[in-house]
């Protein structure tokens, strides 16, 4: 038995293309959340896996979908959907990711995929200057950017170059226990692992409580013999949406490297009137943005632009024989494998591009501007009730609010909200509190849904 016949894949394609088509349509009319209890799914699907090829392989996979997958999922992609951030998989990007799959082909060098290279390099260069970068984090400008799984993996490889910044001997002796990460309390936790995977342990971890104290906190560290070797501002932070003052962080960083998160809120920058949020992210050393948030792109794809296009390839290459090749030795091609934790990488750029190209900035903008202007419209009837409060100043399309009785009457509302099944919410905590958290951003949300939303919250 070899593969599927690429005719048969034909037939068997398009019927999965009507499943996904039809599934994208009905969105609306399904819960939001799953009515299933933990290991529900498990028990109703055989232990036993098939001997023989199934009959019919696109009923049988259809028939889990829609017996088993369909009614067990969060749906994402739903419109009344407004929980954590967003996790746009526009159709255009599921374009993209069928050709990456169809080509299959492995990016890890220059040479074993020139195409998923210097596509991959157009795309993030011309995204750098739509979102209005700095060239310096362009590959002209000496800088450049990649197509990395996850912000979290961004982190990671941010911190590494950052470690070997600081002492190149990093990679014979390793870390040494002295380096100092200088975070907030709202950092994503991703920082918190990068920092456990590459060794450091948590005591080197530092939380800034207030950027104001920063660089007397450095200065301290200095002087008790530490080496402070990255800070990270977030611009966006999960919880509330809060921008770091990233300019006068790059300020006190005293020569250390600056990787900024703006992981959900940096695309947003592609529209001139919120440009203010990466307001100083000239001065970084890194920058991580996701396309598969808010900028219409099916997960994983998540721009990474560095200011030193040679600082990840001097952290993290190693060039065993068998990868050798005379493309790489001429020094003129990128090698994104040096840009990564994994060797493989899939093409990601196709996905974006098909985002690009099939939406225009001006899509992503317009798209961009109703998910703001529907927050705004949300924060504005949360503070002309009575019943409600903001949380937290709003931020883009994200808002925090509470019910005025406090913390249980605010824990209720959300339980009773996503227990309707008509919208999805999650929560935080803010200054001690509990908040409800409503991050707009589904593609397919209307004023209708968000009229709904409010409906349900203020029943
Ligand atoms: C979502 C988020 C992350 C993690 O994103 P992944 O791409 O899923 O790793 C990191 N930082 C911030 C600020 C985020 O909002």
């Amino acid at each position: 038995m070899s593969d599927l016949d690429p005719e048969e894949f034909r037939r068997l394609g398009y019927q999965l293309v009507d499943w996904v088509a039809g599934y994208r349509a009905g969105l609306r009319e399904l819960p939001v959340r799953p009515a299933v209890e933990p290991g529900q799914i498990r028990a109703a699907l055989p232990l036993d896996l098939p001997e023989d090829p199934a009959p019919d392989l696109g009923a049988a996979l259809t028939g889990l979908l829609d017996d088993v997958v369909v009614p067990g999922s969060l749906h994402w992609q739903h419109p009344r959907y407004f929980g954590y951030f967003p996790a746009q998989a526009s159709l255009f990007s599921l374009l993209g990711d069928l050709a990456s799959g169809g080509l299959g082909a492995q990016g890890m060098l220059w040479s074993t995929g020139p195409a998923a290279t210097e596509v991959e390099q157009v795309v993030v260069d011309g995204v750098a200057r739509a979102l209005g970068l700095d060239a310096a984090f362009t590959f002209d400008g000496g800088g450049g950017g990649s197509l990395q799984d996850s912000a979290s993996s961004a982190a990671l490889v941010a911190l590494l170059a950052a470690l070997h910044r600081a002492d190149p001997r990093w990679r014979e002796d390793g870390v040494r226990g002295d380096e100092r990460v200088y975070v907030t309390a709202e950092t994503h936790s991703s920082l918190a692992k990068a920092v456990r995977i590459a060794g450091l342990g948590a005591g080197a971890l530092r939380i800034v409580p207030s950027w104001a104290v920063f660089a007397d906190m450095v200065a301290a560290d200095r002087a008790a013999g530490l080496r402070p070797i990255l800070v990270c501002p977030t611009v966006g932070t999960t919880g509330t949406g809060t921008v770091d003052p990233v300019a006068a962080v790059c300020a006190a960083a005293d020569g250390m490297w600056v990787h900024v998160d703006a992981a959900w809120a940096g695309v947003a920058a592609v529209c001139p009137e919120f440009r203010d949020v990466l307001e100083g992210v000239e001065r970084a050393d890194s920058l991580c943005t996701d396309a598969h948030k808010w900028f219409g792109t099916a997960f994983d794809a998540s721009f990474l632009w560095v200011r030193d296009g040679a600082a990840l390839p001097a952290a993290l290459s190693i060039t065993p024989e068998y990868l050798r090749n005379s493309a790489s030795e001429s020094g003129e091609v990128v090698d994104y494998r040096d840009w990564q934790v994994p060797l493989g990488r899939r093409f990601r750029a196709l996905k974006v591009w098909a985002v690009l190209h099939g939406m225009g900035l001006a899509g992503l903008r317009a798209m961009i501007r109703e998910h703001v202007r529907l927050a705004q419209d949300l924060a504005a009837r949360v503070q002309a009730d009575p019943r409600f409060v903001l949380a937290a100043p709003p931020s883009l399309a994200l808002v925090c609010l509470r019910d005025a009785s406090g913390d249980a009457a605010t824990k209720a509302l959300l339980e009773r909200v996503n227990a309707t099944g008509r919208a999805f919410l999650t929560h935080t905590v803010v200054d001690g509190h509990y908040a409800i958290r409503v991050a707009v951003g589904s593609l397919t949300t209307t004023q209708d849904d968000l009229d709904a939303l409010w409906q349900i919250l203020s029943r």
